[in-house]
């Protein structure tokens, strides 16, 4: 049995294929620019031997469905999928599952136009998601697709912590309210975090750290999220690559007023010119580390409001937790980002919070691994994430209940 898991966005799909015995992943790849004259196809698979081969085309593809056949046709030509009817489930990743989503869901015409409904709280996404879903539900009648939403580890949150301090009608009427996101990754490494402390995770209290171009974090309380730093959309709270996150919204009253941008502009503005692109011209987190390195007084701020940030965060989560097991760095940044652990983390004992400089720093292990002091009270892990095993494993889980 296998599940395949399929990441749909608008124009691209990404995907990787699991066998539900060792959930080892068979195969993986993406298809991108669909509709352009220069699609690619991208295909990574481990042959008989156990080999890794890899394959990469340019061609047109004109649609999500012509992108489905050829990842279909390729797993076949690889051995990777003998049969389509191996496939005990396809998993989706939905970004946005709205107020009624609290666990994935076998999708039927009812899921499909709940998602549909929520495309207004996320037209960046939703709608490529909905494309791929349609085309493996009609290619794969028999086969059920199910969509695991990124925000529903988060749907355990309290009113106090999601409701935003706004009128009464904007959450009732139109659904304003704190959502999250990253919740597949926070669920994920919480799990592995518990394995680590060596007790289920409905006793652990936690603070995860996804933070990758997108950053997000999320306390937990005995196992369930209580309070996430990503809000109506994933713009609120920790600085990113190309996002604000938390900001005094009075400023995009303000451009609105003053620097002549419509709600568009603002939103570019907001999404995708801010964050650490913002501050110092760059958003990869290794190049702003070099030119810090250098001497860079822009990339030293990026990283210090990085920090400034994540402390701030830690902080008030630790406040709303009352005691915390361990914090776990996990994302693009979390697991290789030294400088961005140590600082965010530095003058912190008070909270039982030390690190290990020497431990931080060792980069001999990429796997999972304990970062902390012998004198911290509170573990802190790194732990590498695996979105698509996640949801692979959720999906098997929901169509074998
Ligand atoms: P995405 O949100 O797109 O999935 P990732 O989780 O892959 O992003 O994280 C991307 C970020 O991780 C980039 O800012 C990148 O510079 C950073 N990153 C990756 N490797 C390292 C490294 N060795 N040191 C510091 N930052 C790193």
């Amino acid at each position: 049995m296998k599940v395949l898991v399929l990441n749909s966005g608008s124009s691209s799909l990404k995907y990787q294929l699991f066998d539900c015995g060792d959930w080892r992943a068979l195969a993986s790849g993406l298809i991108a620019r669909i509709g352009e004259p220069n699609g690619e196809l991208r295909q990574t698979w481990l042959n008989a031997n156990g080999a890794t081969q890899t394959r990469q085309d340019t061609l047109p593809i004109s649609s999500h469905e012509v992108g489905i056949d050829h990842i279909i046709s390729g797993l076949r030509a690889s051995g990777a999928l003998a049969d389509v009817a191996e496939l005990v489930a396809i998993g989706h990743r939905v970004v946005h599952g709205g107020p009624n989503f609290s666990q994935p869901m076998i999708v039927d015409d009812a899921v499909a136009a709940e998602i549909t409904s929520v495309i207004p709280l996320a037209p960046l996404h939703n709608p490529g998601h909905l494309a791929g879903i349609a085309v493996a539900r009609q290619l794969f009648p028999s086969v059920p697709s199910v969509a695991v939403f990124d925000t529903a580890f988060h749907q355990t949150m309290p009113p106090t912590a999601y409701r935003y301090a706004l009128p009464e009608f904007l959450y009732t009427e139109h659904r304003i309210r704190r959502y999250g996101f990253h919740g597949t990754s926070h669920h994920y490494v919480a799990k592995r975090a518990a394995i680590m402390l060596g007790k289920p995770l409905a006793q652990c209290n936690l603070i995860t750290l996804h933070l990758g171009n997108g950053a997000s974090a999320c306390a937990i309380r005995h196992g369930r999220c209580v309070d996430t730093s990503m809000g109506l959309t994933p713009l609120e709270g920790l600085v990113m690559g190309t996002r604000c996150g938390d900001i005094d919204p009075a400023v995009a009253i303000y451009a609105l007023k003053n620097l002549g941008l419509d709600a568009e502009g603002i939103d570019q503005l907001l999404n995708r010119q801010s964050g650490l692109l913002g501050i110092c011209g760059v958003n990869d987190m290794r190049e702003i580390d070099r030119l810090a390195a250098a001497g860079d007084e822009r990339a030293e701020l990026a990283l210090g409001m990085t920090a400034h940030r994540l402390k701030k965060y830690l902080g008030a989560y630790s406040a709303e937790l009352g005691t915390v097991d361990a914090i776990v760095f996990t994302g693009g940044i979390g697991e290789n980002a030294v400088g961005i652990r140590q600082r965010a983390c530095a003058d912190l004992e008070r909270l039982g919070i030390a690190i290990d400089t020497a431990l931080n720093a060792a980069r001999e292990s990429n796997g999972e691994r304990r970062i902390h002091s012998a004198t911290s009270t509170v573990q802190v892990l790194v732990i590498p994430t695996n979105e698509e095993l996640e949801i692979a494993q959720q999906a098997f889980a929901t169509v074998t209940a």
